[in-house]
């Protein structure tokens, strides 16, 4: 197994995975078109590489945490074209099933491995090495970036195909996404009523209607209003958006999940993509005239 590890896009969730791998005391070259997101990066030992040209020349294996599924597939296609010392990719971005088949298929005429590895656990678990780690790949090939993974969090390996822990993550975050959209509903009602936030929010995780939003992301982003959870309105659009679009290609209907998107649709437009996706709740507060707070 390598030592020698390539990281791009250091973003949110980037600069917190590469720094587990850096503490690990394995060497990263990393790039961003972020110059800050690079500062911070070399700050923690990290080696700045100018893209992910450069980054494919000195690393065997490297890590991809990106925005969009273009950027993925932009960035893929640049590394295949790169050469260098890059034998496997491992994708950790959010970016679909469909972007995965392309660039696992232009990589693999390379002589380079894709992996997808969706994650999910947010800031707190990719600060904690506690992420759910979806993993999709030639199974031959695992045990090359196994090890590298465990610095991630736990991992679930779901086949060779590439997309299907993609697919697993999407559908992951379109239950996250309802589960915040639906609670947004029970909580403003409840509070309309002239409950307290807070002995509404004991009784649902006490009770059968506790999910992630009622155990985490209210206690912990909307009770208190700091709307700080971590995860961008435009990030979980795109995760819905991607969910329900692959759904329908699939012949799968999804009505509940059409919804969703269109909740999320109303949040991007009024908060914008850079607001906390906690910010839903606010699309119904506006509506009822009530506010969820501690
Ligand atoms: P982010 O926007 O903070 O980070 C993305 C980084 O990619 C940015 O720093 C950006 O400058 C960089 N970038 C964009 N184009 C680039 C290019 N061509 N080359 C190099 N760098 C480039 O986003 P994030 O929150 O860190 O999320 C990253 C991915 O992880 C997304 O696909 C997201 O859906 C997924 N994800 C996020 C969370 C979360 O809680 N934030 C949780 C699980 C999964």
């Amino acid at each position: 197994m390598t030592d020698t590890l390539g990281f791009v896009g250091l973003g949110r969730m980037g600069a917190l995975m590469s720094e587990r791998l850096l503490g690990a005391g394995l060497t990263v070259h990393g790039c961003d078109v972020t110059p800050d997101a690079v500062k911070s990066f070399t700050g923690h030992g990290g080696i700045a590489a100018a893209d992910a040209a450069a980054v494919a020349r000195e690393a065997e294996v490297i890590f991809l945490s990106l925005p969009t599924p273009a950027i993925v597939g932009e960035v893929a296609a640049t590394i295949a074209a790169a050469g260098g010392k890059v034998r496997t990719v491992v994708d950790l971005s959010t970016t679909g099933p469909t972007v995965a088949k392309v660039a696992a298929a232009s990589l693999c005429d390379a002589g380079i491995h894709w992996f997808d590895c969706p994650v999910s656990g947010g800031l707190k678990g990719a600060r904690d090495g506690t992420l759910a780690c979806m993993v999709s790949g030639p199974s031959d090939e695992y045990e090359a970036v196994k090890g590298h993974l465990s610095h991630f969090g736990k991992q679930f390996y779901v086949g060779d195909g590439p997309g299907l822990a993609q697919v697993a993550k999407l559908a992951n975050n379109l239950l996250a996404a309802a589960a915040m959209v639906v609670s947004s509903e029970a909580m403003v009602m409840g509070v309309k009523a002239g409950i307290a936030p807070q002995v509404l929010l004991d009784i649902f995780n006490a009770s059968t209607g506790r999910n992630s939003a009622t155990q985490d992301k209210f206690p912990r982003s909307v009770l208190p209003g700091t709307f700080d959870f971590g995860f961008h309105t435009g990030l979980s659009y795109k995760d819905v958006r991607l969910c329900i679009d692959e759904a329908e290609a699939m012949g799968v209907p999804m009505i509940t999940g059409a919804v969703v998107r269109q909740i999320l649709a109303a949040t991007n437009a009024k908060f914008g993509p850079q607001s906390d996706f906690t910010s839903i709740v606010k699309i119904t507060e506006e509506w009822a005239g009530v506010e969820v707070r501690s």
